[in-house]
């Protein structure tokens, strides 16, 4: 049983009353093992509501009812535990859109160290907005593109977590991701449905970056039934200082 009930409670938080919000991500927690407390409850009704408002004016998601955001943003998100994350991570999220699965973590686990990385400006601007609304500290948002940022010896090989949630096939996302492990690292990648065919085609990638397919995990989590699995990359040596290669090449020439 993970305890996330000592957490100091901030009387400026909005607190939402735990009987009634996000009971959809609450059950789904429970399967995992997880509690969450009152403030951690208020930030994620205050991430929704403000996801929402936001979302009618700039597109950040397609999911936008209550029910489908608890689980397919948050509770898909919180899914990574699975992988084993320990609580004091220096985690970046790359491709992060509107913070997932960045966000949600850094919710659960407070002392994570977390960078939010997203090319596109209005939605890191959201996530500037967001992070100060939620009361977070120890995030920084990165707006660049991941192979630019990957290349700066301020990010490069500097982090133990990298996630990645539909951003890109696995090997583009190996080269997108493995460059900001620390040797010893991992990468955790969410994906869905048959992927031995794209794991395939992504070894050549992941073991140019330095890294090594760790495993494959299954998620089964009420609501998330539907074929999701997380990859785990380790990495294992540095990743070569050609790689990853110029913006928008890992995508349009994957290495295959
Ligand atoms: N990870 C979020 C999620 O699961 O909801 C967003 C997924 S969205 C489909 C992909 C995001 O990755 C977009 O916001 C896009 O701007 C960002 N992205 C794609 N390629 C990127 C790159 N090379 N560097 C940084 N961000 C990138």
């Amino acid at each position: 049983m993970i305890n996330l009930l000592n957490a100091k409670i901030e009387p400026e938080i909005w607190l939402c009353d735990i009987l009634l919000c996000m009971n959809e991500l609450v059950y789904g927690l429970s399967a995992l093992g997880i509690s969450l407390n009152s403030v951690q409850l208020g930030q994620f009704e205050t991430y929704y509501q403000e996801l929402v408002d936001y979302n009618s004016r700039i597109n950040l998601t397609a999911i936008t009812e209550y029910k489908d955001v608890q689980i397919k943003h948050f509770l898909d998100s919180v899914s990574l535990v699975l992988a084993g994350i320990k609580g004091d991570e220096k985690l970046l999220d790359v491709g992060s859109g509107a913070g997932f699965p960045g966000l949600p973590l850094k919710i659960l686990f407070p002392a994570i160290q977390l960078g939010l990385l997203e090319a596109t400006q209005k939605k890191a601007r959201f996530l500037s907005e967001i992070t100060v609304k939620l009361g977070l500290s120890g995030v920084e948002i990165i707006s660049q593109r991941a192979e630019d940022t990957a290349q700066n010896p301020l990010y490069r090989q500097k982090y133990s977590l990298v996630t990645s949630r539909a951003v890109a096939d696995m090997a583009t996302l190996a080269e997108l991701t493995l460059p900001f492990c620390a040797i010893g690292g991992r990468v955790i990648a969410p994906k869905k449905g048959d992927i031995e065919e794209e794991m395939d085609r992504a070894a050549t990638a992941v073991k140019k970056m330095g890294g090594r397919v760790f495993k494959v995990i299954k998620v089964e989590l009420p609501g998330l039934e539907d074929g999701r699995k997380l990859v785990l990359l380790e990495k294992i040596s540095n990743t070569p200082a050609l790689y990853p290669r110029r913006a928008g090449i890992p995508a349009k020439t994957p290495l295959i």
